[in-house]
């Protein structure tokens, strides 16, 4: 049985080696000159292949529920047994990441690659799928010169997120094409920008602090972990993990403000009790120099403007409690509104998508059009950062591959 998986990403890849271990005759169609290039840019080029603490609790879409039996289908030890079994030594680091032990994305490409050489998989590259049909039983999969045949489909095109790694949306056209409605994608995992007059002055200040994403209604999500200040607002983990619940607030029209706590560790009565014992005991210098070796230099005197003092020069012992509040606030609650969100070049996956509700939630085959199977981020799927995303592309892509070669 011939099987064509249109595009050559992580889903696409471990969809090809499931279906050819089933015996089925695979061929990747892939636009860019080389299959998997999204892998080798993951994790900073480390690749976060999976996570050790896996749950549905990690995952988003509008019928979220329906892809926890992919998920368990092809489970964390699944993935962690399947490339170790092609030779994957995984790292545990920190908040339960996984990685390969040789800290290289290449070597989960290299290992795909091989495995998909042993099984025969054939690879076209260079090629883009601008069309799908299918008549009497039989797809077409036409490009811009050339077309070929097969009788199941695995579209493992991606969504939009870092469109220079290929994944530029036109996959969603493919499913349109055969009747799937898609929900409109937007990116998740970005850098969000914030109003603020000073990010220029701070650019490149990193720390361990907390963000909190919230409208005048309600707290909508807020992560821990190291902060940057940037030159439009703020990066790091924390602030793309809860970029995609902003920027749904966001395009519902919802004003959204963040908040950075760049002292997780204390209390603000502890704080006060910490910077009122400094300022007793360096009460004769200015508070602009009292700060130094609290905070990072550069940061002092854009938080004492913030904090509202005219008056920098003002000796430390003279603060009253109020005023020492007043830097407080800005050191544990510095708030900003959030005036949009980084492209889809920088995003690093996709909300929205195909809905779940339109393939069968145990075997991914399309309910529009039998024989036609969807993996990775077309579906309306997207995980939280941390190797959630990998995860979904395994677990779906595995899952898709299997049961389109066994369901014959
Ligand atoms: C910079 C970056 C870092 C990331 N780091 C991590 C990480 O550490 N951990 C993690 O879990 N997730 C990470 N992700 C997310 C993760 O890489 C993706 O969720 C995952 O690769 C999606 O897999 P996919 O197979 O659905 O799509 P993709 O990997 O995007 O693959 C889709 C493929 O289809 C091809 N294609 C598209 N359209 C066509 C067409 N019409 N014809 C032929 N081919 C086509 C594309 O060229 C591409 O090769 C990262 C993403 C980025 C951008």
């Amino acid at each position: 049985m011939k099987t064509a998986v249109i595009g050559g990403g992580a889903s696409g890849l471990m969809a090809a080696i499931a279906a050819a271990r089933n015996g089925a005759e695979v061929t990747i169609y892939e636009k860019l000159n080389r299959v998997g290039k999204k892998i080798l840019a993951t994790g900073n080029g480390r690749c976060n292949y999976t996570n050790m603490n896996m749950s549905i609790d990690r995952y988003h879409g509008k019928n979220i529920k329906l892809a926890e039996n992919v998920l368990n289908f092809f489970d964390l030890n699944k993935t962690l047994n399947f490339f170790e079994g092609l030779g994957i030594n995984p790292y545990v680091g920190e908040l339960g990441k996984v990685y390969p032990s040789s800290l290289q994305a290449s070597s989960v490409l290299d290992v795909l690659r091989y495995e998909a050489e042993r099984l025969k998989v054939k690879e076209i590259t260079d090629f883009e799928v601008i069309e799908l049909r299918k008549s009497k039983g039989v797809f077409s999969i036409i490009g811009k010169d050339n077309a070929y045949e097969a009788e199941k489909v695995i579209l493992a095109s991606g969504g939009k997120a870092s469109p220079q790694l290929g994944s530029d949306g036109k996959g969603y056209e493919l499913a349109r094409s055969l009747g799937h409605r898609i929900i409109e994608p937007f990116p998740a995992l970005v850098q969000l920008k914030l109003k603020g007059q000073y990010f220029k002055r701070i650019t490149g200040i990193r720390f361990d602090g907390v963000i909190k994403g919230f409208t005048d209604k309600k707290v909508i999500r807020e992560d821990e972990g190291e902060i940057l200040f940037t030159e439009y607002g703020i990066s790091g983990p924390p602030i793309l993990q809860i970029s995609r619940n902003v920027i749904e607030e966001l395009n519902k029209g919802h004003k959204v403000f963040v908040s950075v706590d760049m002292f997780p560790q204390f209390s603000k009565v502890d704080l006060y009790d910490l910077l009122s014992l400094r300022f007793n005991k360096i009460g004769y210098k200015s508070m602009e120099d009292g700060m130094v070796g609290f905070i990072n230099k550069k940061l002092i005197t854009v938080v004492l403007m913030e904090a509202g003092f005219d008056d920098l020069n003002k000796k430390c012992g003279k603060l009253n409690k109020k005023e020492i509040y007043k830097i407080i606030d800005i050191l544990k609650e510095w708030k900003f509104e959030v005036t949009g969100h980084n492209t889809w070049q920088q995003a690093q996956s996709t909300a929205g998508g195909v809905d779940m509700s339109e393939v069968n939630p145990k075997t991914l085959e399309s309910a529009k059009v039998k024989g036609l199977y969807l993996t990775g981020e077309i579906l309306d799927v997207d995980g939280d950062c941390g190797g959630f995303n990998l995860q979904w592309a395994w677990s779906s892509g595995y899952t898709a591959g299997y049961f389109s070669s066994t369901l014959v």
